[in-house]
């Protein structure tokens, strides 16, 4: 029971007790200010949006649909999945009203409150804010290395990663790593559960065939965005699913909002059918390289005897292990009153920790201008918490 004055006690679920708010969307309300420079979410730059238009749109696209999706959406995302190496058909596409609300769902089907859930450490906040509230208990693994000994004894309810560009490390698995993965998930009988919204978002060559085409056996749930290869505001996912899961994610879909918006399904369909779209891909990669390059080389300017990171091959973040262990959480309101904004590592990790001295940086929001400002600002403040 919560109250919240003396005349209006109201009875809110038990899972409520678990309901924090996301420190992301705590820093984004700042990050408007004028004049801040934000590292903090993973924003597109809005110089990369395509022009839309729904001149052409047919009338009946404002009616009710269906909750799977538009069925020549599913066919366009099912061969592009078939192209990548999974076996799938339409019928086992579901449109997302965005990829958050995969995790939404898939979180609703497995978890009830103590359910142990496998996590990379560090994962998507957002992610950890989900699972938690539904009561998961994390069965947290490097990025990159699951322990099979640990996933056969805790027996998870399945295993959530970021195997391409990861949030918030960057990291991308290799071939090993990802058969790895795989043949963790099979022979622990563990269900995976991928996600995969940076894969477009790619500067190196390295290997991005989705981990889920590797199973021999595993139940698995793919899921993939629209926010980052055309415009978040469209709020457009997907997943796809081995069949078994199929008719329990359709229903749970049916429950949370009868479909997605409609509007925003054929506007992406225009688009994918678009013969300039692998045109456009290209330069949107193009686009965020230059910025990951300058913010790189700014990094380097000004945390080399601070801190080390590895180059990330793809997707929006730089990964940041300061050369002490400080509370990165600790540094945020001093940054944000000096005008900057980043987010502490420490929100990405399963498991409550005192200090990880870590932070993530977004790099294709700030101009190259504000990332060098924003990063010599930033540096100073470490100096001073180092
Ligand atoms: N998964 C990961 C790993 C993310 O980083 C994000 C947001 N950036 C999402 C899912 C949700 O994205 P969206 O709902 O915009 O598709």
């Amino acid at each position: 029971m919560n109250s919240l004055s003396p005349q209006h006690l109201i009875r809110f679920s038990a899972r409520t007790q678990d309901l924090h708010p996301s420190p992301i969307r705590e820093i984004l309300a700042v990050v408007d200010r004028p004049g801040m420079i934000s590292f903090a979410g993973g924003l597109p730059s809005l110089d990369s949006f395509p022009q839309f238009t729904l001149e052409a749109m047919p009338q009946h696209m404002l009616q009710y649909g269906a909750s799977e999706g538009e069925a020549e959406l599913r066919e366009r995302i099912a061969a592009d999945m078939q192209g990548l190496g999974v076996k799938c058909s339409a019928e086992q596409v579901l449109i997302l009203s965005g990829s958050q609300q995969g995790i939404d769902l898939v979180a609703k089907l497995f978890i009830d409150p103590g359910t142990p859930v496998a996590v990379e450490a560090p994962t998507y906040l957002a992610a950890l804010q989900v699972f938690r509230f539904f009561g998961a208990r994390f069965v947290a693994y490097d990025v990159g290395a699951p322990d099979l000994h640990t996933l056969q004894q805790e027996k998870p309810a399945f295993a959530y990663a970021i195997p391409t560009f990861q949030n918030p490390s960057g990291r991308c698995l290799d071939a090993s790593e990802r058969a790895a993965l795989a043949a963790a998930c099979d022979a622990a009988d563990i269900p995976l559960f991928e996600d995969d919204p940076y894969r477009d978002l790619v500067y190196d060559d390295c290997e991005r065939t989705p981990v889920c085409a590797g199973l021999q056996q595993a139940p698995w749930i793919y899921q993939g965005s629209f926010s980052k290869s055309l415009a978040p505001g469209l709020r457009l996912g997907y997943l796809v699913a081995s069949p078994e899961l199929m008719p329990f994610l359709t229903r749970l879909k049916q429950a949370a909002d009868l479909h997605s918006n409609r509007l925003s399904q054929w506007l992406v369909l225009q688009q994918l059918k678009n013969p300039e779209r692998s045109r456009q891909l290209v330069a949107l990669a193009g686009h965020y390289r230059q910025r990951r390059d300058a913010f790189e080389a700014a990094l380097r300017r000004h945390f080399s005897d601070l801190a080390v990171w590895q180059t990330p091959p793809g997707g929006l973040f730089f990964w940041l292990t300061l050369n002490r262990r400080v509370d990165t959480r600790l540094m945020l309101p001093k940054a944000i009153a000096a005008g900057v904004a980043f987010m502490p590592g420490e929100s990405f990790l399963p498991m409550a920790v005192d200090a990880c001295g870590q932070l993530r940086l977004n790099f294709s929001h700030a101009s190259s201008e504000d990332a060098e400002s924003g990063l010599r600002i930033l540096a100073d403040l470490v100096r001073e918490f180092i």
